[in-house]
């Protein structure tokens, strides 16, 4: 068993949700490895926040979509490093548009994205995870989307419903080596990937009448990485004021 602090994997941790995550695992105790894909700048922040607040936190920047890159990146960190302990696959895009005027660049992008990423980046982690005999956590980021539907997102919506059937087959392949693998489906975050829409017109469709915080989820996912929480696995925990 390792002895060091039990490192984790966030995705698309620059911002947004991920960051929240980030800042609350590190407080927890674990090393954070902070992926980004273009802005750096934010990703070392978040690096500074964690070591401001006493944690452990490195960048690693590469595209969740590049299958190439992902292996790269990974396996070179787990040559140097050794084996996460944990994942969390945050990193998403969308790209909405109806159906009918959608183009094939938004359908292959947000799919690479969100659902390829889940094998771009689980992939080269999952045995040497098995390898540390420690148990583990892997959460992935799906969406209300991926449950209910939303009108101008079939893209977003089969990525985010790809990754609940994805996380309930792998819990399934890793729950004899302790590893729990959940989904967490947040409603209306307020983040950049809500820019552009209305917040009242938001705010009406929900029935807390509220967006929810990245510190929220970042609680959440806190729960699923602590101790009290290894029997849960295969599960998608929403958290979105009532919506799903
Ligand atoms: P933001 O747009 O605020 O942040 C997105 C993060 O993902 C950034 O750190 C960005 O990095 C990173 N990212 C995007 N594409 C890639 C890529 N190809 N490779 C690596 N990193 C990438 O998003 P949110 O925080 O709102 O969303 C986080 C997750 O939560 C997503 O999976 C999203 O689908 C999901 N979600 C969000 C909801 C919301 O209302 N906000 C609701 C439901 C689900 P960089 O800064 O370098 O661009």
């Amino acid at each position: 068993m390792n002895t060091g602090p039990r490192r984790v994997l966030v995705t698309g941790a620059s911002r947004g949700i991920g960051r929240a995550v980030a800042l609350e695992l590190a407080r927890a105790g674990f090393e954070i490895v902070l992926n980004f894909r273009s802005r750096a700048d934010e990703a070392e922040a978040v690096r500074r926040a964690i070591e401001e607040q006493g944690g452990r936190a490195r960048v690693l920047g590469f595209d969740v979509a590049d299958r190439v890159a992902c292996a790269a990146a990974l396996e070179g960190e787990l040559a140097e490093r050794g084996a996460l302990w944990g994942v969390v696959l945050n990193a998403g895009v969308t790209q909405d548009a109806p159906l009918a005027g959608m183009d094939g660049d938004a359908w292959d992008r947000v799919l690479d994205t969100n659902l390829g990423g889940f094998f771009n980046v689980l992939r080269p982690l999952v045995m040497p995870m098995v390898g540390l005999r420690d148990g583990g956590r892997i959460v992935v980021m799906s969406s209300v989307t991926g449950l209910v539907g939303n009108p101008g997102q079939v893209n977003y919506g089969a990525s985010k419903a790809g990754l609940i059937g994805a996380v309930r087959s792998l819990a399934l392949e890793l729950a004899r080596r302790k590893i729990a693998v959940n989904a967490v489906a947040p409603g209306f975050i307020e983040t950049d990937m809500l820019a552009g829409l209305e917040r009242d017109t938001l705010e009406k469709a929900i029935p807390m009448r509220r967006l929810g915080q990245p510190d929220e989820v970042a609680a959440l996912v806190g729960f699923l990485f602590g101790d009290r929480a290894g029997y849960i696995t295969g599960q998608t925990l929403s958290i979105d004021g009532g919506l799903a």
